[in-house]
């Protein structure tokens, strides 16, 4: 426990306390519900983000074996082929996606 002094009336109080006995302004609980409510928003979004990254890592390595089995079955000049050409692509894009996002996770953590 730590003596602080309130923002509002420079009392000294507790650093324990959820609000200053003098005056009544709050100390504790509103800074640090915002701060809980700013981690889970991050966490959230955060989520999200690796849950596309992770998608599009997964539909980037199912395309290179579709893809050599179509062109086996001559679907070769077919449309498939290019769809799952730019799903190719979207395989070392999505691996650095999900690097920065662990870069971003990690630098949350820290
Ligand atoms: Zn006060």
């Amino acid at each position: 426990m730590a003596l602080i002094s309130c923002p509002e009336c420079n009392a000294e109080i507790s650093n324990q306390a959820n609000a200053c006995p003098k005056c009544a302004y709050p100390i504790k609980n509103s800074s640090a519900k915002v701060k809980v409510t700013e981690v889970q928003f991050t966490k959230k979004k955060l989520k999200i983000h690796r849950t596309i990254a992770l998608t599009m890592f997964y539909l980037g390595l199912f395309s290179l074996p579709l893809m050599s089995i179509l062109e086996g079955n001559g679907y070769g000049d077919s449309y498939f082929i290019l769809l799952l050409s730019i799903l190719w692509i979207i395989l070392p894009i999505s691996i650095i996606y999900l690097l920065i996002l662990r870069i971003l996770i990690w630098w949350n953590h820290a």
